[in-house]
């Protein structure tokens, strides 16, 4: 508790403001990207997060599927700390232990099972970086003789620019046009229409970026043979396939990639995997791995870079969140929570709740009316934190480590909650 007050102290956040007060410097202070803050937090534990009145909320979303072993993890907290108080930052000029064991580590556990040979990684600080960098290993890909980049609708990949033209959405494209060219967006999910943009002009395509199962899209399912499909076709004409799992990958459907999933992937190697929001369990982190030949040594010396990109604090990190999952057995955990919440969720067989969708611990809660907001809003005053991803669909992401009780929760105040939205 002494250290607490200390770290109040040194931080200046010692007077014991309210929400309101904290709202009001926020709006003065920080650009508005985010729009009005929902809650001003200040401490979490397990999966529980406590605002600045001292409201106690079960965290469903895990800082939007980030947080995998929940929060204030004492493995991860113990790393963190002790590998900064022995080596924080040291640049990309020396390497560390850490960031080559997790690169061998994510190598392994990517690929499905041993390390393939070409198996290489480049760390990130987070998922829009690791979309950058697959976008400049696709442009490094057979050069000028391929401009061609296909993506889907309703993509979401990231901010930078690069990420940001594979983006589909156009309200975070349009107003910073013009991005770099090349990208096509496909229709979701249509394996005609994929045949067809390989059919003409096939072997100018450098790559072809695919989220295994669209988050920000509402959690969206590719039909089963789609990847299967998207993985023969970029083979036969010698195109990278890019799967984008910053927010499927490291346990959070289930296993430890959602191409792994046999209904998903059924058992294709991808090119380039990119990974970040969960591989830090809260820390900072991305990477792009790239795992056969044809997508590895396509970055020179030089060519691309980065000062804080697997730091040994962060790749410390990522280490002890995928030790824990391991040790935990949280991929098992995971499947036993998520199927026990889809259940739980179909049993209240309420009016306004057509159904469940999506794999393991990110799953989106499908609404017959477009009220997602307001349910969001309803869960946040009886303690529950969800995301409103789409106007007809809630997000749950919760920490891997949730419990089925703790679900049930959730469950149990859902009628309630669906109702005051729907008079709201
Ligand atoms: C969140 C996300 C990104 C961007 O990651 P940031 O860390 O927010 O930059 C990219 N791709 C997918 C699929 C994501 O969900």
């Amino acid at each position: 508790m002494t250290e607490t007050t200390a770290l109040h102290e040194l931080t200046g956040t010692t007077p014991a403001a309210t929400q309101a007060e904290w709202t009001g410097r926020y709006t003065g202070a920080l650009m508005n990207t985010f729009g009005a803050p929902q809650r001003v937090l200040v401490r979490g534990e397990g999966c529980y997060v406590w605002d600045a009145d001292g409201q106690r909320y079960l965290d469903l979303l895990a800082g939007i599927a980030v947080n995998s072993l929940g929060h204030a993890h004492p493995t991860l907290t113990g790393a963190i700390s002790a590998q900064l108080g022995t080596l924080g930052h040291i640049s990309n000029f020396f390497a560390s232990p850490l960031q080559i064991t997790l690169a061998e580590r994510l190598a392994t556990l990517t690929a499905g099972g041993s390390r393939p040979t070409a198996a290489r990684t480049f760390f990130t600080n987070s998922g829009t970086e690791a979309l950058e960098g697959a976008f400049k290993l696709a442009r490094r890909h057979g050069g000028q003789d391929r401009p061609r980049i296909l993506a889907l609708e309703g993509a979401f990949h990231g901010r930078t620019m690069g990420a940001l033209a594979l983006t589909a959405k156009p309200a975070y494209r349009e107003p910073f046009e013009p991005l770099p060219g090349g990208v096509e967006h496909l229709p979701f999910g249509d394996v005609e229409a994929l045949e067809q943009a390989f059919a003409t002009d096939g072997d100018r395509v450098a790559a072809l970026v695919v989220e295994p199962l669209q988050g920000e899209a509402g959690v969206r399912h590719l039909p089963t043979g789609y990847l299967t499909a998207a993985r023969r076709l970029t083979s036969e004409h010698g195109s990278l396939l890019i799967l984008d799992e910053v927010q499927t990958g490291v346990g959070r459907t289930g296993e430890w990639m959602a191409f792994h999933h046999d209904h998903i992937g059924g058992g294709l190697t991808p090119d380039v995997v990119t990974l970040a929001k969960g591989l830090g369990g809260g820390f900072p982190i991305g990477a792009v791995l790239t795992l056969t030949e044809q997508a590895a040594g396509l970055f020179s010396p030089g060519q691309h870079g980065t000062t804080f990109g697997g730091n040994p604090v962060a790749a410390a990190a990522a280490l002890a969140t995928l030790h824990v999952i391991e040790r935990d057995d949280l991929l098992e955990r995971v499947r036993t929570t998520g199927a026990a919440l889809r259940e739980q969720i179909s049993a209240i067989g309420h009016p306004l709740v057509a159904g469940v969708r999506g794999e393991g611990l990110l799953l989106a809660i499908t609404l017959t009316e477009e009220i997602a907001p307001a349910v969001a809003r309803q869960a946040l005053e009886a303690g529950f934190i969800v995301n409103p991803v789409a106007p007809d669909a809630i997000r749950l992401a919760p920490p891997l480590i949730l419990t089925s009780e703790q679900a049930q929760t959730f469950t149990d105040a859902l009628p309630q909650i669906l109702q005051k939205a729907a008079n709201s």
